[in-house]
């Protein structure tokens, strides 16, 4: 039986992948979502299929773009009045080596993956600390946690966005608000599809113990628990959800 009628979470890049199992995995414990992202058409094709008009708003936005944050939030406070998790999901990956790297693919990384949470943060944590607080769930990367060659814009983008959490966890915990990141090992979504050549398949296949990608699904069990009360006393984390893979250490291509 949900628990949680009146609770209301903001997802980034929800129109799919990670993004979208976490809003269906709130939904199914009674939350309200808000489902932002930058790709209209699978946004609304998203929210279409969850067929839940009541509990989903959708928000069309550029993440790194802080006028369009500042509306998307506009919206979501007429709608919803209230926030209680954000989970900063939307993300874009170049991978390519530092010396083929051009200006525009490092801006353009940085902006969504690590400029994008620190303006939803901005305007989200006012938000919470007015009904007495909440959580914020960054996601970042295992190849944030290591360095590899072909991810340097990427890695070093999931890696900042790590000590964001850290950081965010200091300066909010004063506002009743916990936040922690999820860093998954590869998911078998549209992005990994589109930047996993057969060679990182063949890598991480023996780079993991448990020798398979995650699931969205199980992404999405971590993401709600370290917004739930459940993790009431864990704040300033990185959890990787990666079938081992950071355990061992193993490098990657
Ligand atoms: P995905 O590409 O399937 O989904 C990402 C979503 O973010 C898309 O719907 C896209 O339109 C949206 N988005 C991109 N740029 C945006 C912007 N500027 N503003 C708003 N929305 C934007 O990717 P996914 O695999 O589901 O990844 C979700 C998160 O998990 C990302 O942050 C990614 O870096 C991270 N991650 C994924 C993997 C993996 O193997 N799939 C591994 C580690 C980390």
């Amino acid at each position: 039986m949900p628990e949680n009628l009146d609770k209301i979470a903001l997802v980034t890049g929800a129109a799919r992948g990670i993004g979208l199992a976490t809003a269906r995995r709130f939904l199914s414990e009674g939350w309200r979502v808000a489902l932002l992202d930058i790709d209209v058409e699978t946004l609304d094709k998203a929210v279409a299929e969850l067929a839940q008009p009541e509990a989903t708003l959708a928000l069309a936005c550029d993440v790194s773009d802080p006028a369009a944050v500042a509306v998307a939030f506009a919206a979501l406070t007429i709608r919803f009045g209230r926030l209680d998790a954000l989970v900063n999901n939307a993300g874009t990956a170049v991978f390519k080596p530092l010396l083929e790297t051009s200006y525009e693919e490092w801006q353009r990384v940085l902006a969504v993956n690590l400029t994008g949470p620190f303006l939803t943060t901005q305007l989200a944590a006012p938000l919470m600390a007015d009904t007495g607080g909440g959580a914020i769930v960054n996601i970042t990367s295992i190849s944030g946690l290591r360095a590899s060659t072909l991810r340097v814009a990427y890695g070093t983008s999931k890696a900042g966005l790590a000590h964001l959490t850290k950081q965010q966890a200091a300066e909010l915990a004063g506002l009743g608000i916990r936040v922690n990141a999820v860093a998954p090992g590869p998911v078998d979504t549209a992005m990994a599809k589109a930047v996993h050549s057969p060679e990182i398949r063949a890598d991480y296949h023996d780079a993991i113990p448990l020798n398979r990608y995650g699931l969205e699904e199980e992404l999405a069990e971590a993401i709600f628990f370290l917004c739930s009360d459940r993790s009431s006393y864990i704040t300033g984390q990185v959890l990787a959800v990666d079938g081992g893979f950071d355990a061992v250490g193993i490098g990657l291509t």
